[in-house]
């Protein structure tokens, strides 16, 4: 009998239990939570957005290419659906997001527990994980209570991302002492703080945009979809997406802005020559009534006032040139970003041990033998989508299978 310890009762801890569970295997979870799937649970807005039917592999994102291909292109969407299908989960799906049919991520976390109980699999929780050794055979696990030995040690501790659920991204220090490196986890999947003078008087408005990320004055990404204006800054799935990429120029100090385009349907020629239709047409109209017709009431207001034209002006009186500075206003909004909202409300780092230390078809340790490393502590971040999860369950199986092939 071997004993396959697995650190963390997360994603990836159950998906690799599962799939390491064997007849001459026993598998043992420690958990320092009271209990399992806490971060799960408020996944996909307690929704689970647990995978996506298109898995390319550009949608993880990371500069080990090969490792993430070898990763994905061994358990995809299609593995992930199968796995969940054959535990009796129904699966919906909108826009190629993939949900439990239920609505709701506890289904999720209880198929799993279900199927670790009746697999007889052990999950100990309150239990932290303080340091794991390696032994001429096996390793020896020290933790807040007794010591524990096993033949195999899957750690799959998660990231630093929304501590809340318990992640203190204790994991790279456990595999930093067993002598492996990462990249500084830094937060993913997250809000951005701007200084525009503007934040406050566009607080709680959401609106379709294309938004341009700039580093060091150089366009870097592009993303559309539904911005969410804040007190703070920038929110929204199209800022979620490109937000590694601005904690990254963060951390090294380079100077980041998002620059909006808040009317992706015209082109700004074909909006110049629309508000000189309009000056003809609608002469008697304030700005404000007409940029009304256009855009989300309060935003028309302060783009009104960002090109420095007062909203009561009418449109009759607008200048030619001013009509330019403001459909550059509404095509190129600027906002500086001077930092992300951090850890608290990241959904996942960017940063985690390197691929390059690991055989990606097993994700076994090339450095420690019968160690394994899944989930978020690696350094892949998904786009969002499904796409963390997809990797945690990839990870997980990937994992657990080697573990039960084990002789
Ligand atoms: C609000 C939010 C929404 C999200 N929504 C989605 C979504 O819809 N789709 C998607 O794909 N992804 C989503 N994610 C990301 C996704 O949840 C994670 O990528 C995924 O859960 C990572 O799995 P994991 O197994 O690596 O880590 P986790 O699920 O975080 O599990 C790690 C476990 O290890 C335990 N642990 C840590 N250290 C120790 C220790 N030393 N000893 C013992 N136990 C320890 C932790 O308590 C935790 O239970 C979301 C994240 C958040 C925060």
């Amino acid at each position: 009998m071997k004993t396959i310890l697995i650190i963390g009762a997360g994603a990836s801890g159950l998906m690799a239990a599962i799939c390491a569970k064997t007849k001459t295997n026993q598998v043992i979870i420690l958990e320092q939570n009271e209990k399992a799937g806490k971060k799960l649970l408020l996944t996909g807005n307690g929704k689970c957005n647990l995978a996506n039917r298109d898995d390319d592999p550009a949608c993880f994102c990371g500069p080990e290419r090969e490792a993430i291909e070898t990763v994905i292109g061994r358990f995809g969407t299609a593995e992930t659906v199968r796995f969940f299908e054959d535990l009796g989960v129904l699966l919906k799906e909108r826009s190629g997001y993939l949900y439990p049919f239920s609505g709701q991520a506890a289904t999720i976390v209880n198929v799993l527990l279900q199927t670790c109980s009746h697999l007889g699999i052990a999950i100990c929780y309150g239990i932290h994980v303080a340091s794991v050794e390696k032994l001429e055979t096996g390793f020896r696990i020290r933790t807040n209570q007794k010591n524990y030995s096993a033949d195999a040690v899957i750690v799959a501790t998660g990231s630093k991302a929304a501590p809340k659920t318990g992640a203190g991204g204790s994991g790279y220090e456990l595999l930093a002492a067993l002598g492996h490196s990462y990249e500084s986890p830094l937060p993913a999947l997250v809000p951005l703080i701007s200084s525009s003078v503007y934040c406050r008087s566009l607080m709680g408005i959401r609106t379709d945009a294309v938004l341009s990320l700039y580093i060091n004055k150089r366009f870097v990404a592009k993303e559309a979809g539904e911005l969410q204006l804040t007190e703070y800054g920038l929110s929204g799935i199209p800022v979620f997406q490109f937000s590694y990429l601005a904690s990254q120029a963060l951390e090294r100090k380079q100077p980041v802005e998002v620059q909006v385009d808040f009317l992706p349907t015209v082109t700004k020629k074909q909006l110049e020559h629309k508000m000189l239709d309009y000056k003809m047409r609608f002469g008697k109209r304030t700005l404000e009534e007409c940029l009304s017709g256009m855009l989300n009431h309060k935003l028309a207001q302060v783009l009104g006032k960002a090109s420095g034209l007062k909203n009561s002006m009418l449109l009759n009186t607008l200048k030619p040139e001013e009509i330019q500075v403001l459909c550059y206003a509404i095509k190129n909004f600027h906002f500086p970003i001077m930092d992300t909202m951090g850890f608290d409300k990241a959904q996942t780092c960017c940063g985690g041990i390197f691929l390059s230390q690991l055989n990606p078809e097993t994700m076994e340790s090339l450095l420690v033998p019968g160690l394994y490393i899944t989930g978020e502590l690696l350094n892949v971040n998904g786009r969002c989508g499904g796409y963390n999860l997809q990797w945690a369950w990839a990870t997980g199986y990937l994992a657990g299978t080697a573990c039960a092939q084990l002789p």
